[in-house]
């Protein structure tokens, strides 16, 4: 039997549209790629965003026509979110720190007809203008007096000069909440980047559960910034979720240093916040180095990478609580949260850091298999591990005009590609990437533990275990590190940390010292390269 109730589609115009409407004076502050900070309300970015609707609509793009943005966290990235989704089209994301060639694969893949850049990338963008084949407009985010004067091409647009012709009034098309809103290609390590599509309907629900109390706990008394960029899988959810409860959102723009980050953070009573752990060492070893606090934060939502039960730690030094996450641009992204249950008590300090280091238990929405090689369910021990296999109503079923989609195996799971085991609670934790195990004697060695037991040792400040191949062994861990400034440990130091910590045979054969540790544009390690750096011949 059909329910009695309205069938009212979940659209991402929606969300704003509310924020306007009921928390209107509630302030959107951005740090800008100009310098200055800028200040506006939800009320003015609905305005504004109904004039940029209007200039897209004007461009004779149709329903479903991809948007792409190289963009930094700010209050016009914001408009163009709701603006591109709103109208009917597709805000896609562009990660401007992958490499160029990256940059045209992705660009000309999703054949994106208008793109959006900050002032800084319009150099980026004169080294590739001539390989995008579908771009038909360029709009500089930025008002006359700041547009670039070294562009050699016609056809830049001003963003404030096309918005101020236009009319504060536009009509929100009413579409189906399964018809694309965003997209945003994995930063996988190996092959070409594979584009993800989301639905208003996906993106509305993911949405609602960032806001949980379980999950980073939004209301409209909070203030929330987003560090995880607005190009990473849509800086998590947080500015939808944000406008959603009519929380104050900041935005950082480009400047992440941790004197920035700071700063901003502090000016503006933020309370919760959200990124990649690389970011948090800068900022923890700023504040703990002048001796400041964090002011009003109550919460860091960290993810992307391993939280290190150090950082934890570090933080509750401070007063601010980690909301450990999982997640995958695949998953949109939120798929698991480390809050702790009822009746939970105080830990032991060891006990602490061991579920610290656990990425926590799956949120509503989200379902979760744990599997063997057979496609068996490996016991929820805490022990076993096996395969991660995910489904939900915002998980890709496919990727965007790819030849094979997300699901090769013909199941309806996801194959995550982590490694994890799951206790008899709920609670998660990843061994590692499937390709980043080490397979050592038949067993597996989970790189992610023996880096956070090295980042335990005050003097390291980065660092990655890879497998090297071994004759005997099938593969040996190698531990390479960053130590931090004016600090000398040794290698038989280092080796030593681990005794007690973990079963001998996991130990690592031996250090590499380097002075940086190659990542990904999101800021992970990136193994692959480590691996080739420092796996088969060490240096
Ligand atoms: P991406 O799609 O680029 O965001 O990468 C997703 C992958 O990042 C996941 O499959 C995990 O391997 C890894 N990842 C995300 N969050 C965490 C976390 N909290 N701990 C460990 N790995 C994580």
């Amino acid at each position: 039997m059909r329910s009695t109730m309205m069938d009212v589609p979940l659209l991402v115009s929606s969300v704003l549209r509310h924020a306007a409407q009921y928390h209107g004076e509630t302030e959107v502050v951005s740090r800008t790629v100009e310098g200055p900070i800028h200040r506006t309300t939800y009320a003015e970015t609905w305005r504004r965003t109904q004039r940029l609707a209007n200039a897209l609509a004007g461009r004779g793009l149709h329903i479903g026509d991809r948007v792409g943005t190289l963009a930094w966290n700010g209050y016009r990235h914001l408009e163009i979110y709701y603006a591109a989704a709103g109208a009917g089209y597709v805000c896609h994301t562009v990660n401007p720190r992958l490499f160029p060639e990256q940059i045209v694969f992705i660009i000309n893949h999703a054949a994106d007809k208008v793109l959006f850049i900050e002032p800084s990338f319009v150099d980026l963008l004169q080294t590739i203008s001539d390989k995008l084949t579908t771009v038909e407009a360029v709009v500089v985010m930025t008002d006359a007096a700041h547009m670039p004067v070294s562009w050699t091409l016609s056809g830049l647009l001003c963003y404030e000069a096309l918005l101020a012709e236009q009319p504060e009034q536009f009509e929100w098309p009413v579409l189906d909440e399964n018809e694309a809103a965003g997209l945003c290609y994995t930063s996988g390590t190996t092959g070409d980047p594979k584009g993800v599509l989301y639905s208003h309907r996906s993106m509305v629900l993911h949405a609602i559960a960032v806001c949980l109390p379980d999950v980073f706990a939004l209301s409209a008394c909070s203030t929330v910034m987003p560090v995880v960029p607005m190009f990473h899988v849509n800086a998590w959810g947080l500015p939808y979720a944000a406008a959603m409860v009519g929380a104050k959102l900041v935005l950082p723009g480009p400047k992440l240093d941790g004197a920035s980050l700071h700063e901003l953070m502090t000016a503006e009573d933020v309370t919760v916040t959200a990124g990649v752990p690389t970011i948090w060492m800068g900022l923890l070893d700023w504040v703990e180095a002048q001796g400041q606090t964090f002011g009003r934060l109550q919460r860091v939502g960290v993810g992307g990478s391993a939280c290190p039960p150090v950082m934890f730690q570090r933080f509750r030094d401070q007063g601010v609580d980690v909301v450990h996450a999982w997640g995958m641009t695949e998953t949109s992204p939120v798929g698991l949260v480390n809050r702790p249950k009822a009746g939970d008590g105080a830990r032991s300090a060891v006990d602490e850091a061991a579920f610290s280091a656990k990425q926590g238990r799956p949120i509503f929405g989200m379902e979760f298999r744990v599997v063997d090689a057979a496609g068996n369910e490996v016991p929820h021990d805490g022990v076993a591990s096996g395969l991660m296999l995910v489904r939900g109503p915002w998980v890709a079923a496919g990727y965007y005009n790819a030849e094979r989609g997300v699901d090769d195996a013909g199941s309806s799971w996801f194959e995550t590609g982590d490694v994890v085991n799951m206790d008899s609670r709920g609670y998660v934790q990843i061994v590692d990437r499937s390709k980043d195990v080490i397979k050592s004697g038949g067993e597996w060695i989970s790189s992610i533990d023996l880096e956070n037991i090295a980042l335990s040792h005050p003097s390291i400040q980065e660092a990655a275990v890879v497998g090297r191949p071994d004759e005997r062994w099938t593969e040996r861990p190698l531990l390479v590190v960053v130590r931090r400034p004016n600090s000398n440990a040794n290698e038989d130091e280092l080796l030593a940390h681990y005794e007690g910590k973990v079963a001998r045979w996991w130990v690592p054969d031996s250090v590499v010292f380097v002075e940086e540790l190659p990542r990904t544009a999101t800021g992970k390690l990136l193994k692959t390269r480590i691996r080739e750096l420092y796996g088969p011949e060490p240096r």
